[in-house]
């Protein structure tokens, strides 16, 4: 999440935060309004007139956006992709996904649907604007029209066929469903992405070393902007592609030596800690139940005369504080959402509600290493361990 986001609750479920940069391009939006796109349109007004009807405009935008990404996350929902949260900021808006569309249908589905609501506002705004003209005030039909043609614009910027712009992911799709392979997909989307980031620097630039038009620089900054971010989608895709489809459960300790959660931290450390050589453990209730997470680091700073009365349970890192992950996410996606701290983090698996197993930092990261070097990692032999 961009530091400086100020929540907005939730829509839908998903948390909806702005950066405050979005007030940077609600003031330059309110100016451009009021000062030059009203005044031509609709001459003649008073100048608060004209202000009053620009902030509605920019702030009735703004929603619109906000419907677009809405769009994403309640159609990633329901194809089973979970969605961590929206973001406005300074260039839009951003739906960020916590793992990747099952299948190249979903994927076309999710990416498309933001430019559909785009269009379909414009063309509703437009619309209205157009069959409304001679009963609305004219200001007021002014601002619908140019929200519709924004939207319009919105639309076609996002169809541009490059990573991370709506467009690039349907490209992606597309590539996936003729080649069945994702990773490939997803190559030559960012590198279009990249390619069409520097067509709009270059592009930016020009206007203002040509043209001597300062707006020249928003233009390169959008084209900086889809060339960083395509850049990092294709770093995420080559975890991906190194990774392919393996699977936590691929990882997964089955039998980790557990915590047991009704203990005192004394007769854990004795019996447990002591023997087990692990820094990290998954706690459980007497029936066996996953609890939460506690590392030998965490106990350290629990004074010494306290551990024969404090329970394990009652020091342990709650579940919902812990890492989790399902048995069948794929690698690639629980790497992209989370940093597991060797010795302090320790991916609990989890199977609807029981404890599956558990990944260690240090066996995801010699995952990843093998991986690199041409290698799969053997999943971990399902030995039974003694356990007190
Ligand atoms: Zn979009």
């Amino acid at each position: 999440m961009l530091r400086g986001t100020i929540p907005l609750g939730r829509y839908a479920g998903v948390p909806v935060g702005a950066h405050w940069s979005v007030l940077v391009i609600l003031v330059l939006l309110t100016d451009v309004i009021a000062t030059s796109v009203l005044p031509a349109a609709a001459p003649g007004h008073a100048t608060a007139a004209y202000w009053g009807t620009a902030v509605a405009a920019s702030v009735c935008f703004l929603a619109s956006l906000l419907a677009h990404e809405l769009g994403h996350a309640v159609t990633a929902r329901h194809y089973g992709v979970g969605v961590k949260r929206i973001t406005l900021w300074l260039l839009g808006g951003a739906a960020e996904l916590e793992g990747s569309a099952p299948n190249p249908r979903a994927d076309f589905v999710i990416a498309a649907i933001g430019p559909a609501i785009s269009l379909v506002l414009g063309g509703l705004c437009w619309g209205t604007a157009f069959l409304a003209a001679g009963v609305l005030p004219e200001l007021v039909a002014t601002g619908i029209a140019w929200i519709g043609f924004t939207n319009v614009v919105l639309a076609l910027f996002n169809l541009l066929p490059g990573t991370p712009l709506d467009g690039g992911r349907v490209l992606r799709a597309a590539v996936w469903k003729r080649t069945g392979d994702r990773a490939r997909a997803a190559l030559v989307a960012g590198r279009t992405g990249q390619v069409l980031g520097v067509l709009l620097m270059v592009l930016g630039v020009g206007e203002v070393l040509v043209l001597g038009q300062l707006s020249g620089l928003w233009l390169a900054l959008i084209g900086w902007f889809l060339v960083s971010a395509a850049q990092a989608e294709l770093t995420g895709d080559t975890t991906r592609s190194l990774l392919g489809d393996r699977t936590v459960r691929a990882v997964l300790d089955p039998a980790p030596v557990t915590a047991p959660g009704w203990l005192t931290v004394e007769a854990f450390l004795d019996t447990v800690a002591v023997p087990a050589r692990a820094r990290v453990f998954p706690v459980v209730s007497f029936d066996g139940a996953p609890l939460g997470v506690v590392a030998l680091g965490e106990l350290a700073r629990l004074p010494a005369r306290l551990r024969f009365e404090t329970r394990v349970a009652d020091v342990a890192r709650p579940l919902d504080a812990a890492v989790t992950a399902g048995p069948d996410e794929w690698l690639a996606d629980v790497l992209a959402r989370t940093a597991l701290r060797p010795g302090r983090d320790l991916l609990v698996v989890l199977d609807h509600g029981r404890l599956a197993g558990a990944v260690t930092a240090d066996d995801l990261v010699r995952t990843v290493e093998l991986a690199v070097l041409g290698k799969q990692a053997e999943a971990p032999a399902a030995e039974p361990r003694s356990q007190a």
